[in-house]
C-alpha cells in the first residue's frame, strides 16, 4: 500500500494537490476537513459538535477526530491506498495514526509537505474565501488564528516523520503542474 499524508498550513495548496494526487497513484482521498463540512451540511450530530471549533479556526478535539478518519478507512477495505490530506494535525493524532495502521498492517509511507510563505498564504485563503464562500477563509482573524494554531500544534507533526526518515518538503509556490512534478518525484522514492 502506498500511504501519504499530505501536509502543510491552510492555503498551501493541499486540496488541489490531492485531486491529481488520487488520479496518478489510485489512491482514496481522505480530507478530515471536507468529513466534517460534510457533516455540517448534513447536520448530524458530528457536524454539530465540529462547527463551533471550525468557525473559530480552532482543531477539533482529537478523540472524535481520530474516531471519525478510523471509521472512514474502515469503510475503503479495497483500497490500494489513502491519501490523508489535513490528518494528523497533532502529535496524539499521528501516533494514533500509526497504531491504526500498524494493526491493519500498513503503515504510512511517506508525508509531503508544501512549504508556502505566511504572505502568499494569506493571499491565497482570502481569495478562496470569496470563491468557495467557506466561512473560515472570508475572516482575516479566523485565517491567522488557523495558521497559529498550524504553528503551534500542527507543524510539530512534521518532527514525527522526519525521525522515521519519511519526510519530504516540497516547494509550494509555482503552477500546479509545477508542484504535482515535485511531488511525484519525491513520492516515487517511498513506494
Ligand atoms: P481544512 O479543510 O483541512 O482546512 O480543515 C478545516 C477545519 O476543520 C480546521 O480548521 C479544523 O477546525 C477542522 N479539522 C480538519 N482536520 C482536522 C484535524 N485533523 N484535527 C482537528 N481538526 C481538524
Amino acid at each position: 500500500m502506498l500511504n501519504i499524508v499530505l501536509f502543510g498550513p491552510p492555503g498551501a495548496g493541499k486540496g488541489t494537490q490531492a485531486v491529481n494526487l488520487i488520479e496518478h497513484y489510485h489512491l482514496v482521498h481522505l480530507s478530515t476537513g471536507d468529513i466534517f463540512r460534510a457533516n455540517i451540511k448534513g447536520e448530524t450530530e458530528l457536524g454539530k459538535l465540529a462547527k463551533s471549533y471550525m468557525d473559530a479556526g480552532n482543531l477539533v478535539p482529537d478523540e472524535v477526530t481520530i474516531k471519525m478518519l478510523e471509521s472512514e478507512v474502515n469503510k475503503n477495505p479495497n483500497a490500494e491506498g489513502f491519501i490523508f490530506d489535513g490528518f494528523p494535525r497533532t502529535t496524539p493524532q499521528a501516533k494514533a495514526l500509526e497504531q491504526f495502521l500498524t494493526s491493519k498492517g500498513t503503515a504510512i509511507s511517506v508525508m509531503v509537505a508544501l512549504d508556502v510563505s505566511e504572505e502568499e498564504l494569506i493571499k491565497r485563503l482570502l481569495l478562496r474565501g470569496k470563491e468557495s464562500g467557506r466561512a473560515d477563509d472570508a475572516n482575516e482573524e479566523v485565517i491567522a488564528n488557523r495558521i497559529q494554531v498550524y504553528n503551534d500544534q500542527t507543524a510539530v507533526v512534521a518532527d514525527f516523520y522526519n525521525t522515521q526518515n519519511k519526510f519530504e518538503k516540497i516547494n509550494g509556490i509555482g503552477t500546479i503542474e509545477e508542484i504535482f512534478g515535485r511531488l511525484c518525484h519525491a513520492i516515487d522514492r517511498y513506494k
